[in-house]
C-alpha cells in the first residue's frame, strides 16, 4: 500500500496496461443505437490530486456521453432549488437489486427508489424549474462552470437517438405523471434525453469526483457552489445507489462513492480529497465500465482510499 503517497502518472500508465485486456471482455451498450458506435479498445484514467492537479493516462481527452452521471448534477440543482425535504417527498434514499432502467425501482406507493436509476433522476430533474429547455441549459452551466470547461456540450445525434428509442423512459414519465411526482409537459422529459447526452472525458468526470468530494469547492479553489450539505447528501445516494445494482458491492470492493453511466464513464469522489475519472466503453452486465472500474479497485487498494 502506498497509502499518503503521491499519485503519478507512471503508477496511472501502469493500471491502464495491466487492466487494458479487459476492453475486450465487455461490451459496449447497444440499446441506444448511437451509443453503440463506440470504440471499445479506448480506456483512460485520470485524478484530480487534493492540490486540485490533474494526473492522467490513455484516452483521457476522449470525448463521450456523460449518460447516468448527469443525475447528480440534476440532484444538486434540484436540491439548490426546492431544499432536501421538499424534493425527497418524491423519491427515496433507497438502493436497488434492479437495472437502471427497471419499472420495479418504484417503492410500495409508486415513489422513485432514489435519485440514481432513471425514474427518480426523471422526477429530479422534471424539479428543476423553468419552461422548456431550461432546466437542461442548467445542467449544462452547471457542469460547464465544475469543469472550467466552456466548450463541453450535447452530442446531437446521441440525443435524438435517446429520444427516439427512449419509449422505457417515456413510459416511466406518463407513469409518474399519472402519480402526481411530476408536473409540466414532455419537455421536461427532454432535458432527461439531453443532460445524458451531454459529452464530457475521462478528465472532466475527475473533476466532478472532486467538486463533490471537497464539498463543492471546485479543483482550481473557487467555492462559489460550496455546500457541506449537499456534497454529503450526493454521496450518501451515490454511494448506495451510484453504480445500479452492483452499488453494494462496489461499496465492499472500492469502497467510494461513484457514479457511472451506460457511456462508459465512471467518476469517483474521494471525500475531502480527490476525484477519479475513469472511460472506457465496454460494459459489464451491470452497465458499469469493465476496464473502468477494475482500474478504480486497483487504485483504490493500492492507496487505500476506501472510506471504510
Ligand atoms: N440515457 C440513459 C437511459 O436513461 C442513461 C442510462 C445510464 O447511463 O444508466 O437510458
Amino acid at each position: 500500500i502506498n497509502k499518503g503517497q503521491e499519485i503519478t502518472s507512471e503508477i496511472l500508465n501502469r493500471i491502464v496496461e495491466k487492466n487494458r485486456h479487459y476492453t475486450t471482455q465487455g461490451k459496449v451498450a447497444d440499446y441506444i443505437p448511437e451509443l453503440g458506435k463506440a470504440n471499445p479498445s479506448k480506456i483512460g484514467i485520470a485524478v484530480v490530486n487534493a492540490q486540485g492537479k490533474v494526473i492522467s493516462s490513455g484516452d483521457v481527452s476522449e470525448k463521450f456521453t456523460i449518460q447516468s452521471i448527469s443525475k447528480i448534477i440534476a440532484l444538486m440543482i434540484a436540491v439548490q432549488e426546492n431544499g432536501e425535504e421538499n424534493l425527497y417527498k418524491k423519491l427515496g434514499y433507497f438502493g436497488t437489486d434492479q437495472p437502471f432502467n427497471h419499472f420495479g425501482n418504484l417503492d410500495n406507493n409508486g415513489k422513485p427508489l432514489n435519485p440514481m436509476m432513471n425514474a427518480g433522476a426523471i422526477v429530479t430533474t422534471a424539479s428543476i424549474q423553468g419552461e422548456g429547455d431550461l432546466g437542461y441549459q442548467k445542467i449544462l452551466a452547471m457542469i460547464r462552470y465544475i469543469t472550467k470547461n466552456s466548450a463541453i456540450n450535447l452530442n446531437e445525434k446521441v440525443y435524438l437517438s435517446e429520444k427516439e428509442t427512449g419509449h422505457r423512459n417515456r413510459g416511466m414519465f406518463h407513469i409518474l405523471k399519472n402519480s402526481g411526482l411530476i408536473e409540466g409537459t414532455e419537455d421536461k422529459l427532454d432535458n432527461y434525453f439531453k443532460q445524458c447526452s451531454i459529452e464530457v472525458t475521462a478528465v472532466d468526470l475527475a473533476k466532478i469526483g472532486y467538486f463533490f468530494a471537497n464539498n463543492g469547492t471546485r479543483f482550481d479553489g473557487d467555492t462559489t457552489y460550496k455546500n457541506i450539505e449537499i456534497a454529503r447528501l450526493i454521496q450518501s445516494q451515490m454511494l448506495t445507489a451510484g453504480m445500479y445494482e452492483f452499488s453494494g458491492e462496489y461499496s465492499r470492493t472500492v469502497g467510494l462513492p461513484s457514479k457511472s453511466g451506460v457511456g462508459g464513464g465512471i467518476t469517483v469522489s474521494v471525500p475531502h480529497k480527490m476525484g477519479i475519472g475513469v472511460y472506457s466503453p465496454a460494459l459489464d452486465e451491470h452497465g458499469n465500465s469493465l476496464a473502468g472500474y477494475q482500474m478504480i479497485v486497483e487504485l483504490s487498494k493500492l492507496y487505500d482510499l476506501s472510506i471504510f
